[in-house]
């Protein structure tokens, strides 16, 4: 599971408004890259599409189901936030059982959960460890784990890498795209870096202004953009 489709979805801050309209589908695996420039309304899409904000207009359905007035929790879908949002004083163990432990599930479930997110991401030998002991790779794999116990429908990302050096963006970027591999759930990954979005993507939706200038695979959109803004954006002559 993981469909996703929005129809008509709009988005207002008062007179601002930030998405004017916007349809989009994105089928169960899909590995979904938003690009854009700063500003273009990447992070708020993501933030309703997550339930973290409510929509102005139109509708979104997760699944088959109207998800359009269901909380965060509700939706099953797991927001990956940025590695300094890990509990400094817990272990790696104790950060990302922490999600299971607040629904409330028993301590050898978590054990298990716990167990089994550390071994897709490397991290079996650092669970008794606390961030601060750990790289800026490894605490992001925490962050990522966190959101794996959750066994969500869908994973969302807003710009994950945007905190570290190249070399380590370089090794995040494939460890993301692996685990996709491994866990083929679906996920969402904002960023405004048309080299991960042209690396990552099965599928590449181009933001401007809040519309969707084009969506395609990394090829379509290098061989045929739909106009110069995507050409420009992509970086392919036209
Ligand atoms: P991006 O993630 O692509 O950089 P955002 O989605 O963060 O863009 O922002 C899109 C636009 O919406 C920007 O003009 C921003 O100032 C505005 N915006 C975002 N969140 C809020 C908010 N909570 N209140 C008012 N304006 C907002
Ligand atoms: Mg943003």
């Amino acid at each position: 599971m993981g469909q996703i489709q929005l129809r008509n979805v709009r988005k207002t801050f008062g007179a601002a408004e930030v998405i004017p309209g916007l349809d989009l589908d994105i089928e169960d695996g899909e590995f979904v890259v938003f690009v854009g420039p700063s500003g273009c309304g990447k992070s708020t899409l993501l933030r309703l599409i997550a339930g973290l904000e409510d929509v102005s207009g139109g509708k979104i359905t997760i699944d088959g189901k109207e998800a359009t007035k269901l909380g965060p929790a509700q939706r099953k879908l797991a927001m990956v936030f940025q590695s300094y949002a890990l509990y400094p004083h817990m272990t790696v163990r104790r950060n990302i059982g922490f999600p299971l432990k607040m629904a409330g599930a028993d301590k050898a479930v978590i054990e298990q959960k716990v167990q089994e997110a550390a071994r897709v991401l490397n991290l079996t030998d650092y669970l008794d460890r606390r961030p601060g002991a750990l790289s800026g790779g490894q605490r992001q794999r925490v962050a990522i784990g966190r959101a794996i116990v959750r066994e969500p429908a869908a994973f969302l990302f807003d710009e994950p890498l945007s905190n570290l050096d190249a070399a380590l963006r370089v090794n995040m970027r494939l460890e993301i795209s692996e685990l996709h591999q491994k866990l083929r759930t679906t996920m969402i990954y904002v960023t405004h870096d048309q080299v991960e979005a042209m690396t990552m993507a099965d599928k590449i939706v181009v933001l401007n202004a809040g519309r969707i200038e084009q969506v395609g695979s990394p090829i379509d959109l290098y061989s045929r953009p739909a106009n110069r803004f995507v050409a420009g954006f992509i970086g392919s002559p036209r």
